[in-house]
């Protein structure tokens, strides 16, 4: 893999020794890749991330992996809030309303490349490579529905579970009723939490709770229709059976 070391981002400080845990993927919502290098190794924006992948494939080292890079902003994910100390981030020259409103194969290859070199590095499981939009659901749409994790997923790159079965979705709804849990709603928010999100607010506040199952729909449920609450449900168990098989 080869990188490009020219362009440098002021915008890190130090990990104070906690260790690497997930992978943060984004999306820059610029214009081009000189844009987004101005931008993220500009002092003032306070902003920036390891990696930056151009359309064409290249790949940007900003930020030293030992550093703490300014990426993911007020976040949480599995009882952390400090997600920058604990993550590499890594940006995609990509935006929704640009002329690189797509996901190129060269960018998307190169993603796949560093994801399993960082992978492999850090000993990163398969359920801790997220989306902007998962750690910060509330404020962040990126990588966003168009970011192709259907690929990631062949690249076996991140978890699988379509292919737990009904039985062992029973097993799951057991252990919810044993425990007094039956409304489907506290299932929901349960499952999520459990899976890492961030649920603190959710139960209270209706529209948090919408905009947190549709963090989840935009990426699990994208490709089967992601306006069906039901459907939500029958992937969440499938994919909470086989988190928690694998949970080491
Ligand atoms: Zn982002």
């Amino acid at each position: 893999m080869k990188y490009i070391n020219k362009y440098k981002s002021p915008n890190y400080n130090s990990r104070k020794k906690l260790k690497i845990k997930l992978i943060i993927i984004h999306y820059t919502a610029l214009k081009n890749t000189n844009e987004a290098i101005s931008f993220l190794c500009n002092k003032e924006k306070k902003v920036s991330s390891h990696y930056l992948i151009g359309q064409n494939g290249s790949v940007y080292r900003l930020v030293n992996e030992k550093n703490r890079a300014w990426h993911a902003g007020q976040s949480y994910w599995q009882d952390c809030y400090d997600i920058n100390a604990i993550s590499i981030g890594i940006e995609l020259d990509y935006s929704p309303y640009g002329k690189n409103n797509k996901f190129s194969l060269s960018m998307l290859a190169s993603l796949k490349k560093i994801i399993l070199k960082i992978q492999k590095k850090y000993k990163i499981s398969k359920s801790n490579i997220l989306g902007h939009s998962d750690i910060a659901p509330f404020r962040k749409k990126d990588p966003g529905k168009n970011f192709p994790w259907q690929k990631l997923l062949s690249a076996k790159i991140l978890l699988k579970f379509n292919n737990v079965k009904k039985s062992d979705i029973k097993i799951i709804e057991k252990w919810f009723s044993k425990n007094n849990i039956n409304s489907k709603k506290r299932i929901i928010i349960i499952a999520l939490s459990l899976l890492g999100y961030d649920t603190n607010l959710v139960s209270k506040n209706h529209k948090k709770y919408n905009k947190l199952l549709n963090a989840y729909k935009i990426r699990y449920l994208s490709e089967i229709g992601y306006k069906n609450n039901k459907l939500l449900y029958n992937v969440l168990m499938k994919h909470l059976f086989k988190f928690m098989l694998t949970k080491t």
